[in-house]
């Protein structure tokens, strides 16, 4: 039999990524047992009506041929009419590229920064597909691990030695951060970016909760000077509109990207669906408050995590300033992340993922998806601290 492509073999590799915990809790719900599931990034309120009629009533106006390009202008335009009220960083629809879902965006920005064999650094804890999306563009993927002691920010030694050590090409950043919830503060990006100039990087930066941020503005590092000439940064509608299923994401970048991408896309998609892109553009069109309202109940969440965390000696909060997740660290428990959420699985039905599929840095460590109802959250919190304080004393 002809064998398959060593490159897209690699994308997976056999390490434990965590899911077992997931699959578990589906096969418990299966028996009809109740579960928190506190697993997936994924909000528990739908896409808005509205943006659902507009479509419906772009399909049926007939926009659902060939959408074949960059994206729509009126798309385009929006988007960039977004980024500006966000970050303040001068944009036009030209810096833009519409793309199937954050995802696509990751891996188009990838193929068009890097040749085979190139060196890419992504940090550590990391959203699990990063690994596999780089691999995939024929590219080295090399760890830059992130430390607890340094609230999961990296730190510019460890940065200058994987550039250093490998003569990486590019840098991919993820803030607000997935699994950890941290918002890199401005001095972290100004250390990244100052690094990325000297030693010539692309940054590509994942700013898919760029609406879910609690504690200041959103920052893009492609608003530092020197910055926007190196920086592709990701973008999409799945969180901050939840429309996951929508697959609508985007990359800005300079002008080489985007013709490097736009020349991807002829040969991969061809573009997002038009009716999807219509949708998309009205729901940019909307108040961004509306945006605000998707977010709040995880804000909401935060505070109340941080609630129940306060004085905990056992469980531990990251300190998390946006995003859907909290970031618990149970090593005072002496057990590792993967054996503290079997044992909450069984004892007390609340499935959560172990910090160790996010790397390992991640150790020792339990992601919380701030996606349940407040009260269940609450409960299933406080029991997460029984538990750790049972554990301690055994
Ligand atoms: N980046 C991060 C950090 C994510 O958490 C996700 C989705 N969970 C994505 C990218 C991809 O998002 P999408 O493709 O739905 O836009």
């Amino acid at each position: 039999m002809p064998r398959i492509s060593s490159l897209l073999s690699s994308i997976n590799d056999t390490s434990d990524d965590g899911w077992g915990i997931f699959y578990k809790a589906l096969e418990m719900k299966d028996q009809g047992i109740e579960i928190a599931d506190l697993t997936i990034g994924e909000h528990d309120v739908k896409t808005r009506p509205s943006v659902l009629d507009a479509m419906t009533d772009s399909a049926k106006g007939g926009h659902t041929g060939y959408a074949v390009g960059p994206g729509t202008l009126a798309l385009r335009g929006a988007i960039a009419q977004r980024t500006i009220q966000k970050t303040n960083v001068p944009t036009s629809a030209d810096d833009v590229m519409v793309t199937i879902g954050g995802q696509g965006a990751l891996y188009a920005a990838h193929k068009a920064c890097l040749s085979p064999g190139d060196t890419a650094l992504y940090t550590v804890p990391y959203y699990p597909t990063y690994r596999g999306t780089i691999r995939a563009t024929g590219a080295h993927a090399v760890p830059v691990l992130t430390h607890a002691e340094h609230g999961f920010v990296p730190q510019e030694n460890d940065l200058r030695r994987a550039i250093d050590e490998t003569g990486a090409k590019s840098l991919l950043i993820n803030s607000p951060n997935n699994p950890t919830g941290v918002v890199y503060p401005l001095e972290t990006l100004q250390m990244i970016a100052d690094l990325c100039i000297e030693k010539d990087l692309w940054l590509i930066s994942d700013e898919v909760y760029d609406s879910m941020v609690w504690d200041q503005p959103h920052m893009s590092p492609r608003g530092l000077e020197g910055m926007a000439e190196r920086t592709v940064s990701i973008g999409s509608m799945s969180k901050s509109h939840a429309m996951t299923g929508s697959r609508l994401g985007w990359l800005i970048a300079p002008p080489n990207v985007i013709e490097a991408t736009n020349a991807l896309n002829m040969v991969t998609t061809f573009g997002a669906p038009g009716y999807i892109q219509d949708a998309a553009t009205y729901a940019l069109q909307e108040d961004p408050a509306k945006e605000d309202e998707i977010a709040e109940p995880f804000k909401r969440r935060r505070d109340i995590a941080l609630r129940v965390l306060e004085g905990q000696n056992v469980i531990q909060a990251v300190p998390s300033g946006g995003a859907m997740y909290v970031f618990l660290d149970v090593r005072a428990t002496g057990l590792s992340g993967t054996e503290f959420a079997y044992k909450l699985l069984e004892k007390h039905h609340i499935a959560a993922m172990p910090g160790e599929s996010f790397g390992a840095s991640g150790a020792g460590h339990l992601r919380i998806a701030l996606t349940i109802e407040d009260s269940l959250l609450e409960k299933a919190l406080q029991n997460i601290c029984h538990l750790g304080n049972a554990l301690a004393q055994s």
